[in-house]
């Protein structure tokens, strides 16, 4: 399962989550991204993508492009994270909670549990109540709240003290199988056989966490019985400890004669998240930041580290940190707490109370240095700097205070926000304004994942000689601060932001919750504490009308005189990957060189009972399951939603319970047979530096303060719906977002009518050169975490349309775009030029539509508002139609049936793969839709799944079938290439031969359609899906029953009239990743040399 990876902004959203990539996320409609090579529009032709115009990964902390999508315009604060992750979902206006137990109270038992704390927390609309199990000590805190997505989870405090990734391959073998459950990868086959809305495992530095969600009462338990069954009762047998940690084995393993290598799951996957510069920095800054306690090791494991991690040590982790005694139990939403209670008694009540393990696991603090530590590092070459003579990184991190103290560290959050989000940040415009590098260092702002936090903050993309210069502007930057202090107006915003997240509603604010209070929780905080936001705004207020300098004096203290600071350079040398790969080899040749024939005759065995066990099929019928005919409703809840013209603008709204919260959103659409092709490429960028370059009366710096004043940011991104029944047909435009309180309401759309008309251009040429270097490097960053959508955009791409036009937008060409933008300031003129344009032809009423969502009471002043606004944009309604995405069908028509059956390879310089190939199929109206639909999630999961991850050793792999109408094949992270392709083309044929799977795996793939199709719909996006892609309640009623209906002959049919054999509509395949013996002189492949 997924490691958690620390440099994640928004780690606890599925969708950072690759492996469950197969889960079919939701149509992807809404897409930011870059633009293209062909179209490029005045940029030389050598530009595209076969020459050498990428370099590398970039380290930045990985912000994905799909967070791009609605992570607004402003700069998300470290902030806002910490506290929308105490944001609300689904916060109903009388907050009692009817099934939960209003009448525990303090000293209450039951089911072995001893009540210890109940606590209202109104500003949340939550009780909490703590439990403690009398028997073994485990600890038990339970959220009862209007939430149907109910969640839960248990965590562990590990804490490892050596690299081998112990506690990271003790996860994996958690999930290989159990005493109830003897199946391998029970999440995985559960996910087919519930309904969850998340499930998953993480690994932290001090932690392991095993949490899921759900909306369905039975599935809730059957979940937790494989939950608890896998966390206290894993089979943990050496065979799978060989698949998953580490092993020697032969290349070829039915040939004894063919070399050993290394392989093994967690082995592999490590190797590829430290293929990114952003990882290898991250880590050494923890590492190094920490050296005298449990972050000095890597947690996830060091790949030379690995191979000295025996079985018995692993076994010995499990008993050592994996007992109730070292554990912490939340359970989360409007489900009973008793019955919760019962179920995990009937399994921890028969262990004993071991205080001994808490001890043992337990994180001693880091005693602070008295002078500050310097570091050099080097990392690999990144083929996508714009510049490949400034790759340097150079950061300054502080170890802060520890979680015990949780106001202090409420007080840093809003101390690192006021330091570095937003334009008129002391950071922000010493680092960024300075032009000396691309963006802020990865982990830039405070952090709480250690005990005791840390802010760190440093520039990447300088020149190696610059780093002194770095150095000095941050010192300058914190002296200033000290000096001047910070306006009232900014601490006004965060505060008003604070008010603003406690009220909006987010589907996933249970398992927020659960990642965020465990992190105080697992050092022994009490987890209310950091629960009760208005206490600490109050307090905060306080100690501020107290001292007007305290937060200068909080500067110094924190940062100025805090001697625990480490300083890190990081810069890329040509030797990385070849000293790496040195090293392996080495260790490789160190381990067989001790090997005894003994030894090889067992390794030899050993592969082949392991790819024996690998092909063995399974009873899973002892696994629980929900049942698609008794669980899943036929019919599904209408959105209430009305339409009508305002000003002559198609406008829908929905009366929701949003908590006293108005939410916009609005498409601009344009029409693609007028629209300048060469302005296409532009739209990704345009929509990132719309709202950060001034409008109308506002400078871009007092812009962004009435935006955080009066907002929770705005959002703009490109939007690309394909036509529900047109094939081939397709709406592109933008899309505008945003929230605020009802008394904002006007103040929001003021906001926006300057920006439709005035946006201020030519205020500052260089400040929109650094945006430009900011979104590349950013989108450069994101290419090691989503490199299967990156294949798997590319691939489609060669059926044209709306797939050509995502990969303009958002796919490897559109990279390579950017960065050339970026290494072209002196033509910022023509860059302006053409945002001018689009900002000409898009922002006005012309193709314009707008929905509502919002209290019933605050609709009607928010329509009136509404019609201020589009007067004042002008050019209203000349063609939209509200709630429907238009057909246009556009002048860039869908190549028939000759789409390019070349394969390409881009090359980068990870040490896994990414593959996909496509089949172009039926648009979402089509009957084969839901047939396809079903098909790629039972491929997945019953053959795909087994050949890429289980034999193949890819971290993830599986079919897609979205509202493209493509069905793409991926892998994630994957050490082959033949073996994976051959997999994609066998995948047909196995769906074709019905004798393959039964109707209950059929019924089994219905339930994983159907988490998504299902998913929970906060009252800020209900009626979205109709607005934005234009699928009516009426065409998803449809949908859901045609899903339902298909059977083993409808799949059959699928397989043999899109996927079998070499269909006609196939795409070559795109793989990126290392240089490759398969692709190098075949004229098959056409590869793409991207580093140097
Ligand atoms: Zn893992």
């Amino acid at each position: 399962m997924n490691r958690f990876v620390q440099s994640t902004k928004e780690r606890y959203v599925p969708e950072d989550l690759p492996e469950f990539a197969i889960r079919e996320n939701t149509d992807d409609v809404i897409i930011i991204g870059n633009p293209d090579s062909e179209t490029l529009y005045q940029i030389p032709q050598s530009v595209k993508l076969g020459s050498r115009v990428f370099r590398s990964t970039r380290p930045v902390a990985s912000r994905s492009v799909q967070v791009a999508v609605r992570q607004a315009a402003v700069l998300r604060p470290q902030l806002t994270r910490l506290l929308h992750s105490s944001a609300p979902h689904r916060v109903i206006a009388a907050a009692v909670n009817p099934n939960t137990s209003a009448s525990l109270k303090v000293g209450d038992q039951l089911h072995g549990y001893a009540v210890t704390s109940v606590e209202d927390v109104p500003e949340l609309c939550l009780t909490a109540y703590k439990l403690r199990h009398t028997r073994t000590g485990a600890e038990h805190l339970h959220i009862a709240r209007e939430d149907s997505n109910n969640v839960f989870s248990v965590s562990f405090r590990t804490t490892p003290s050596n690299s081998t990734g112990v506690a990271h391959i003790l996860e994996h073998l958690a999930l290989c199988g159990s005493a109830k459950y003897p199946v391998r990868d029970p999440f995985m086959k559960m996910l087919t056989r519930s309904l969850s809305t998340f499930m998953n495992a993480f690994t932290g530095p001090d932690y392991t966490m095993y949490p899921f969600s759900t909306q369905n009462s039975r599935d809730f338990y059957n979940l937790l019985s494989i939950y608890l069954d896998a966390t206290f009762h894993p089979r943990l047998r050496q065979l799978d400890f060989l698949q998953e940690g580490w092993r020697l084995e032969h290349a070829d393993i039915n040939d004894r004669n063919s070399p050993l290598v290394f392989k093994g799951v967690v082995f592999n996957e490590m190797k590829g998240v430290f293929s990114s510069p952003s990882a290898i920095y991250t880590r050494a800054l923890i590492n190094k930041l920490f050296p005298d306690n449990t972050y000095a090791n890597e947690s996830g494991g060091d790949p030379l580290v690995i191979p000295s991690l025996s079985y018995e040590e692993l076994k010995d982790f499990h008993a050592q940190h994996y007992h109730p005694s070292n554990s912490r139990f939340f359970t989360y939403g409007n489900f009973p707490l008793e019955q919760h209670l019962e179920a995990i008694d009937k399994v921890i009540g028969n262990f004993e109370e071991n205080s001994k393990l808490a001890e043992g696991s337990f994180v001693n603090e880091q005693t602070r240095w008295k002078s500050a530590v310097h570091d050099k590092l080097s990392c690999q070459n990144d083929p996508l700097a714009p510049f490949p003579d400034k790759q340097t990184t150079l950061g300054v991190t502080y170890m802060l205070e520890s979680l015990t103290d949780t106001h202090e560290n409420f007080t840093l959050a809003i101390l690192g926000s006021l330091l570095t989000d937003g334009p008129s940040s002391p950071f922000y415009e010493a680092l960024i304004d300075s032009g000396l590098g691309s963006d802020y260092a990865p982990f830039s702002g405070v952090q709480k994942f250690t005990k005791q936090s840390l802010f760190s903050i440093g520039l990447q993309g300088i020149a190696p000689d610059q780093s002194g210069a770095v150095q000095k502007a941050i010192n300058m930057a914190l002296k200033n601060a000290y000096t001047e202090g910070f306006p009232m107006e900014r601490v006004d915003a965060i505060l008003h932001r604070i008010e603003l997240g406690t009220k909006h509603q987010s589907s996933n604010f249970g398992l927020g919750l659960a990642m965020n209070l465990n992190t105080y929780w697992n050092h022994g905080v009490d987890p209310i504490q950091c629960l009760r936001v208005n206490e600490h705004v109050e307090q905060f207020k306080r100690s501020l009308a107290a001292d007007p300098k305290y937060l200068q004096k909080k500067v110094r203290e924190h940062f100025i005189d805090n001697s625990h600071k480490l300083v890190i350079e990081m810069s890329p040398s040509d030797s990385y990957e070849s000293k790496l790969a040195e090293a392996e080899k080495t260790l490789l040749e160190k381990k067989i060189a001790k090997l005894t024939d003994g030894d090889r005759a067992v390794i030899y065995e050993n592969g082949k009972q392991l790819l024996a066990a690998q092909e063995a099929t399974e009873d899973l019928s002892i696994l629980p399951t929900l049942n698609v005919h008794r669980d899943i409703s036929r019919s599904f809840k209408a959105t209430a939603i009305e339409k009508d013209k305002v000003g002559g603008v198609p406008v829908q709204w929905s009366a929701q319970p949003t908590n006293g919260i108005v939410y916009f959103n609005a498409v601009t659409s344009l029409q693609t047979e007028t629209f300048p092709m060469k302005l296409i490429p532009f739209l990704p960028l345009f929509s990132s530096v719309m709202t950060k370059l001034g409008a109308g009366p506002w400078d871009r710096k007092k812009l962004d303060q009435e935006v955080s004043m009066r907002t929770d940011g705005l959002g703009v991104g490109v939007h690309i719906a394909d036509h529900h029944t047109v094939f081939g047909s397709f709406e592109q435009g933008l899309t505008f977002s945003s929230h605020c309180l009802e008394r904002n309401v006007e103040a929001m759309f003021a906001l926006w009518t300057e920006l439709f008309r005035r946006i201020r251009f030519d205020d500052d040429h260089e400040h929109l050169k650094q945006l430009i270097r900011i979104a590349s490097a950013e989108l450069a960053a994101s290419v090691p975490h989503n490199g299967h959508r990156y294949a798997m955009t590319r691939a489609a791409s060669s059926f044209g349309g709306a797939m050509k036009m995502r990969e303009l937008v958002s796919g490897m060409s559109s990279l390579a775009y950017f960065r050339l933008v970026a290494a072209s300031p002196e033509k910022v003129q023509e860059v302006v030029a053409n945002l001018k344009q689009i900002a000409e032809l898009l922002l006005n009423g012309k193709r314009l539509r707008i929905a509502i969502n919002g209290e019933a009471a605050a609709i009607r002043s928010s329509l009136a508002t509404v019609e201020s606004f589009v007067s004042n944009i002008g050019g209203s309604g000349e063609k939209a139609k509200v709630g429907e995405a238009e057909s246009t069908t556009s002048a860039i028509v869908m190549p028939t049936l000759n789409a390019s059956t070349s394969n390409e390879h881009f090359i980068f310089p990870f040490s896994t793969n990414y593959l996909s190939r496509g089949v172009f199929c039926a648009p979402f109206s089509h009957p084969d839709f839901a047939r396809l639909r079903i098909a790629s999630s039972l491929v997945s999961a019953k053959f795909l799944h087994r050949e890429i991850r289980e034999k193949g050793g890819a971290y993830g792999g599986g079919a897609k079938f979205d509202s493209s109408g493509v069905f793409s094949y991926f892998s994630y992270r994957d050490p082959q290439v033949t073996g994976t392709m051959e997999a994609f083309d066998r995948a047909g044929e196995w769906l074709l031969r019905t004798d393959n799977y039964t109707d209950a795996e059929i019924d089994e793939a219905k339930l994983q359609v159907f988490q998504s199709v299902d998913a929970p719909v906060v009252p800020g996006e209900a009626g979205l899906e109709q607005f934005l892609i234009g699928r009516t309640d009426e065409m998803r009623q449809e949908y859901r029953l045609r899903l339902l209906e298909v059977g083993k002959a409808d799949i059959q049919e699928v397989a043999e009239r899109y996927l079998i054999g070499s269909p006609a509509l196939q795409s070559g395949v795109c793989l990126i990743g290392p240089s490759s013996e398969v692709t190098a002189n075949n004229d098959k492949w056409k590869v793409r040399i991207v580093s140097q």
